[in-house]
């Protein structure tokens, strides 16, 4: 399997290459040359298939350039019980992503149950190992930049703490990340662990992050490396959750599902969609999006209006607080038939911070792909949580209850619908307490998490003093 550029005008790489870098050299993602296909009879034994087997089954089609049984090796370790410990009391951690029926034809998808409780943890683990294993082979060493408002450093901080020729350097807005998301991150021990508070707020961490990425001899020297949204990596790992997700729900392959998808850079739909194109018997694909609908709006009207950090409200489902999907891209190229040069014409117009409007051709497609979009308000979050805590006894996250509300609003009886739980509710404890007047119970093993010993460095907000900390530890 070779990958291409969405923008056409990049050499074609295999997996490892596209694993390690970063975005396509014209600017562009990069995208399987094609998508494999499942037969029926495929799906048929994949229904059978415990997580691992699945996962291995999904990946084998998209990595030719790892052997077998290295790859089969890669995806026991990441995708383990105890890894995935957090499992609800009637569910099984050996499922990674079980299913939690609600009522008939409703269904969670748990695929919060990882080490950091938010579902980037799926995909940043299956990161971590297969990193170390590259990297290995390859004799390099990686340093990792980032920058969080959350989740996406917790993550990948627990996917890449004690690995060999790695080392992390995440970028934090100083005193605004709630207590316990500090804890995940400040408490790590690891000595390839560097976490840099900043003061100031999560853009200037991204625009630190930016200036470094832009100084290409500082970049290659200092073997600056990433692990955001756009990873290919990151998506492949989470199409097996589909699969798995609709698995559990049906009986044969006949039957379709709806999944609803709470959305920020596109990145988790993506995956669902790429599960579609492979196969999978998916009637709609829902977009949920939070106050921040620029994605809402396009859905419905064709018009991608992207928003400035200004323009972006901050929300009780924070993680969802985006206004420039940075995985949109992708979806795009395939809806504009694969058309580098229609392509770029669009993104031409976003990367001048405009907008564009699909023909309304392109625009029907969407619903040839099944999708369809809903946007949320706090009173909603709050109102969901609070039903489906009295209706079924389970406390949802906001993130998640934002979900709940898109898959509301299109839900068909005869369509098992299937909410994708993008986080525990003991990550945004404050909010749940507002809709029910209750905690959510923590897992012994988090107890005392903001109580543990924190490693932390505050910096003002500086390009040259943080550069001049990674070159004096990396
Ligand atoms: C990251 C995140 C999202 C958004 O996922 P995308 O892949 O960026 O669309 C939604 N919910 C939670 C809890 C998240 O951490």
């Amino acid at each position: 399997m070779k990958y291409i550029s969405t923008r056409g005008d990049s050499p074609k790489l295999n997996f490892t290459e596209v694993l390690l870098g970063g975005l396509a050299p014209d600017g562009g993602l990069y995208l399987p040359e094609h998508y494999p296909k499942f037969t029926n009879d495929e799906l048929n034994d994949m229904r059978e298939m415990s997580y691992q087997d699945l996962a291995f089954y999904i990946f084998e089609k998209f990595i030719d350039d790892i052997p077998e049984n290295d790859l089969r090796e890669i995806v026991n370790k990441t995708y383990s019980a105890e890894t995935f410990s957090y499992a609800r009391e009637e569910q099984k951690a050996e499922d990674i992503t079980p299913t939690l029926p609600l009522k008939n034809n409703l269904f969670l998808l748990s695929l919060s149950n990882g080490p950091t409780l938010a579902f980037k943890d799926i995909a940043m683990q299956f990161l971590g190992h297969i990193f170390e294993y590259v990297l290995g082979k390859q004799g390099k060493t990686l340093n990792i930049l980032g920058a969080t408002s959350g989740d996406t450093g917790p993550a990948a901080e627990y996917a890449m703490k004690g690995k060999k020729g790695i080392k992390v350097f995440m970028l934090s807005p100083h005193g605004t990340m709630s207590p316990f998301q500090s804890a995940q991150m400040y408490s790590l021990q690891d000595t390839n662990i560097f976490n840099i508070a900043i003061k100031g707020v999560f853009d200037d961490c991204q625009d630190i992050v930016k200036a470094v990425s832009k100084d290409l001899e500082f970049k290659s020297l200092n073997k600056i490396g990433a692990v955001n949204s756009i990873n290919w990596g990151r998506i492949l790992a989470q199409i097996v959750y589909y699969f798995k997700g609709y698995f559990d729900v049906t009986t044969k392959n006949s039957e379709k599902v709806d999944f609803t998808v709470p959305t920020g850079n596109f990145g988790n739909i993506c995956a669902g969609h790429i599960a579609r194109m492979m196969g999978l018997p998916i009637n709609h694909l829902i977009v949920a999006t939070n106050e921040n609908d620029v994605l809402d709006e396009f859905f419905n009207t064709g018009n991608y209006a992207p928003r400035s950090s200004q323009d972006t409200f901050q929300t009780s489902s924070p993680s969802m607080d985006i206004s420039k999907a940075s995985n949109f891209e992708r979806f795009i190229f395939d809806l504009l038939g694969r058309d580098s040069s229609a392509l770029n014409d669009h993104w031409k117009k976003i990367d001048e911070g405009k907008s564009f409007k699909l023909k309304e051709e392109n625009f029907q497609k969407i619903k040839d792909y099944g999708f369809v979009s809903s946007s949320s308000k706090h009173i909603n979050r709050v109102n969901f949580i609070r039903s489906i805590y009295n209706d079924f006894g389970v406390i949802i996250d906001t993130h998640t209850a934002d979900g709940i509300k898109a898959a509301m609003d299109h839900s068909m009886p005869i369509y098992p619908m299937i909410v994708l739980e993008t986080a525990l509710p003991v990550k945004f404890e404050k909010s749940v307490f507002e809709a029910i007047g209750v905690y959510p119970k923590r897992p012994d093993s988090l107890k005392d998490l903001e109580l543990l010993d924190q490693k932390f460095e505050v910096f003002e907000n500086s390009v040259e003093s943080v550069k001049k900390y990674i070159t004096d530890n990396r």
